[in-house]
Order: C-alpha cells, then structure tokens, then sequence
C-alpha cells in the first residue's frame, strides 16, 4: 500500500495513523493488532536498554576504525546544539559503534543505519519525555514509513547505496518526531519526504566493506538532518513533491548508482588513498582476516 493510500484511510475513517497501519497489517498477514503493538513496545524497550548500556562508552571495534567517537561526544560540551540533538547523536554513535563492535542492536532498518532510530527514540523518551504509549504510536508510523520504502524501493546498501539505510532511517525518525507531538499522519509524512529528499544519491562505501567507516558518523549526522525536517513540517512546510513520489525517484536513482558505490568497497570514501593505506595496513598485520573471522563467529 502506498503511504499516500494509508493517509487517505487515516482521513475517511478519522482514525489515527498508526492504527489505520495495525489494522493493514492485520489485512495483510492475519496479525492481532494488540499483539503487533505489544512487539512494537517490546522493540522500543529493547532499544531503550540497548542506547543505555552503550551510551558514551568506548568500544572496541571489528577493524578499530571507530569505537570512541561516542564517548567523545558525550564529553564534549555542545556549542551548537541543544539537548535534544546532541543526545540523539551520541546515542546514534554508542549505538552504531556497539554494531561495530557486534553488540546486539535492532536493526531498524538495517544494521549499518541503527543509531539513528535508537538515537531519535532515546532522545523522546529521556529529553523530550515522551510518554511510552506516544512512543509506540510513532514507532508504528515509523515502521510504516520504512515499509514503503522496503517495498518500492529498498533498504538495502547493497542494492541502493546508503540513501536507502541512512535515508529511510532518517526519514523514519523524522516522520516518528513529528508524530509523536501531533499524531498528525500528514504532517510526519512531509517530514519523511523532506527528510529522504536531503539524503537522496546517499552513496555505500564503506572501507574494507566494514560497517565502520563512513557509516557510524553518517548516523550521527542523519540524526540532525532528521530533526531539521521534523522541525520545518512541524512549522508547516510542506514538501513539494509527495513521499510516495520520493520513493520511487530513489528507487530510480538506487538503480543508477554503479556497483562500486553499492556496499563493494571499492568507490566513495573507501577508494581514497587513506582507505586503502589503512586497508593495506590491516592486511599487511592480518586484522582484516581475524576481523573477519570475529564477524562470521558472531554471526552464527
Ligand atoms: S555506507 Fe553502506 S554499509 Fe555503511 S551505513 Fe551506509 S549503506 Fe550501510
């Protein structure tokens, strides 16, 4: 279903958003509407406890290309920004840096993009105060959003570079902000197409092909880009052309993207001297190896 299609039932039914998506689910696969909400609310404590077992704390990283950047923002006092986001990015950071180190996370959409969500979501519950049920309401719209774009497009770095991980996280979250305040299905839905439109062409390069280096400081940096499209829908903007628009122009430019900007390693930010040097350097001590075989243990 389009996203457009779901806003229209939202509309003639006067129900909110999030239950017009509990009730499509329910159509679609026979799901008890209770029973997907009780999931969603379990997800949401998990990323909770997960955001606060890792928050600004060092980790050690597969390859070693991040793992303090989250405790170092958590040190640092903010110039620029306020509470909110700055919590929201070191919370995206400890996250995406616990993936690297191969903590468990919910990969919401993916692995390489969790920080964002689990930054944004920590961040309405411990700055903004947004109670629980609100919460699993804008988790629900979120879900919704990333669905749309699972189906028409892809959450897959592989597939459409990292506008489709980083993208639909960010538009996710932005969509969940403004939901959360206004439960206003249209207006979260301007957010995530505004969102999506800043992150679109988004390449994945990771270096060495290890969810390191661009990825955990991309989550940080979409955490802001998702606030900034929360605050203008918020304030009435509207985006021109419409989400489900949004969508398929970035499924069109995911299938543009060369191999070598799809999750290869071998394009962007990893084909630069520095990547290389570093990767020659792994290989020449056997880490790249080891790395590997730490990543594969863990993933059995
Ligand atoms: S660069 Fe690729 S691997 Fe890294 S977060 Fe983006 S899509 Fe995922």
């Amino acid at each position: 279903m389009k996203f457009s299609e779901l806003l229209e039932v939202s509309r003639r039914a006067n129900q909110p958003l999030h239950e017009v998506v509990l009730v499509q689910q329910m159509l679609e696969d026979g799901s008890d509407p209770s029973e997907t909400r009780a999931k969603v609310r379990f997800l949401l404590r998990t990323m909770l406890k997960i955001v606060e077992s890792n928050y600004g704390k060092c980790q050690q990283a597969l390859v070693g290309l991040c793992g303090e950047n989250a405790h170092l923002l958590s040190k640092h006092e903010p110039r620029f920004v306020g509470e909110f986001i700055h919590t929201a990015m070191v919370a995206a950071l400890s996250v995406a840096e616990a993936n690297a180190s191969m903590r468990r996370i919910v990969a919401c959409p993916t692995a390489g993009s969790c920080g964002v969500m689990h930054g944004v979501v920590y961040a309405l519950a411990r700055v903004a105060h947004i109670e629980e049920e609100r919460l699993v309401d804008g988790l629900i719209v979120a879900g919704a959003i990333g669905d749309v774009v699972a189906r028409v497009a892809s959450v897959s770095g592989a597939k459409s570079g990292c506008q489709a991980e980083i993208g639909t996280a960010a538009a996710m979250a932005s969509g969940m902000m403004v939901y959360v305040l206004t439960r206003d299905g249209e207006m979260s839905c301007h957010a995530a197409a505004i969102c999506l439109k800043s992150l679109m062409g988004l390449v994945c390069d990771p270096v060495g092909g290890f969810v390191e280096v661009p990825c955990v400081k991309r989550n940080a940096t979409a955490v802001a880009v998702a606030v900034s499209a929360a605050e203008m829908a918020l304030s009435g903007i509207k985006s021109v052309i419409p989400f489900d628009e949004v969508v398929e122009a970035m499924a069109k430019v995911g299938r543009s993207l060369p191999e070598e900007l799809r999750e290869t390693g071998l394009g962007g930010i990893a084909a630069t001297r520095t990547a290389q040097r570093l990767l020659q350097g792994f290989m020449n001590r056997g880490d790249t190896n080891e790395a590997i075989e730490r990543r594969n243990n863990s993933e059995r």
